[in-house]
């Protein structure tokens, strides 16, 4: 146990996630418990630099886990990614004898935050990944993957009732700029026809390939598209595509924000209140700098510093599945 920390801040930074209020909510009743104060950094890095702290008590963390975003807000901060940006964050949780941040973000917070535990190493700096996207090397999955997948599904499901009634094709594009995480699950869950993925090459091909299959059988057809893809964005393809495919009605359908929102799942929920009590514990056994992670069904230490140097990819079996379970394509 280390009893140096007596004070530690909590900030959401990034793109917000569900999940993000039961991280903080876990962290404050953890720090407490710990017979710690803690505090509670308003719109991420910004706001430690503005010195926009409030103190956290149990309460103020309470009828907070069912809501979506972030109470604490997030925010993306140009200012951090200046030294005098990272000096004034410095010394505004010193003259509070802050020595602890729980910082709940993606890999670019964690990028910011390393550099902050390199220059400033008596602050304590822990992690907990929080992005839709699910793109953290070092953890199975991030806070608010669960719910952004959930809802993907849910938004296609209804397009598939449309879909089904017309000689439509919908592209259907959803987030993930380097990996096509939420395009493979959402793809498979939902029984998508085609799923195009960053990880793989000669997309529109594929697409091709299946429409002229499709088009001798007079079916409406989902395709998720990664909005990460070389090929452009859906609205692109579909400008590429369309004059080949006359009997098809195209339609494009962006989901963005919504993917954001929501309430977030019992899985967001308590993966998340997991590892808010797991940043206390790390903390209280004198870490330094790493994240909380979860692989195989239980917590584990990454060195921040890698979370955001190494890749995360998807797996094998799962790409694999994309190709054979959507289209019925032959292999070649
Ligand atoms: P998401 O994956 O949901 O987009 P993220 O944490 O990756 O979340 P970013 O906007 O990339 O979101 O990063 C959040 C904040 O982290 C930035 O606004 C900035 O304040 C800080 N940050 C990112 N990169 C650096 C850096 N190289 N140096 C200092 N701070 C950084």
């Amino acid at each position: 146990m280390n009893n140096d920390v007596k004070k530690i801040a909590v900030l959401t930074s990034g793109g917000d996630a569900p999940g993000m209020n039961a991280a903080i909510r876990a962290t404050t009743r953890a720090a407490l418990h710990s017979g710690m104060e803690v505090f509670g950094v308003m719109k991420g890095f910004q706001g430690l630099i503005d010195d926009d702290l409030i103190p956290l008590k149990s309460q103020n963390v309470s009828g907070i886990i069912q809501r979506g975003g972030t109470f604490l807000q997030s925010a993306r901060s140009s200012d951090f990614k200046s030294v005098e940006g990272r000096k004034i964050a410095y010394q505004n949780l010193k003259k509070r004898d802050i020595s602890a941040l729980v910082v709940i973000g993606g890999d670019g917070s964690f990028t910011g935050a390393t550099t902050f535990a390199v220059e400033f190493p008596d602050i304590s700096i822990i992690g907990i990944p929080a992005t839709i996207d699910n793109d953290i090397y070092g953890t199975d999955y991030t806070i608010g993957y669960d719910t952004a997948l959930n809802t993907v599904i849910e938004a296609v499901d209804n397009i598939r009732d449309t879909a089904s009634s017309f000689n439509r094709i919908f592209l259907v594009e959803v987030m993930g700029r380097e990996a096509g995480f939420i395009a493979v699950n959402s793809g498979i869950a939902s029984g998508a026809e085609v799923i195009m993925v960053p990880e793989r090459k000669n997309q529109i091909d594929k697409l091709r390939k299946f429409l002229d299959r499709r088009a001798q059988k007079n079916k409406s057809s989902i395709v998720i598209v990664a909005e990460g893809l070389e090929e452009g964005s859906a609205m692109e393809i579909a400008n590429i595509i369309s004059p080949d495919y006359p009997n098809f009605d195209i339609k494009v359908s962006v989901l963005g924000y919504i993917q954001r929102g929501g309430r977030p799942t019992a899985k967001d929920r308590v993966i998340a209140s997991l590892m808010g009590i797991a940043a206390i514990e790390a903390i209280n056994d004198g870490q330094k700098s790493l994240m909380v992670g979860w692989r195989n069904e239980e917590i584990v230490h990454v060195p921040l510093s890698k979370t955001f140097k190494l890749e995360k990819s998807i797996s094998d079996d799962m790409l694999n599945a994309v190709e054979i379970i959507g289209t019925f394509l032959p292999k070649n």
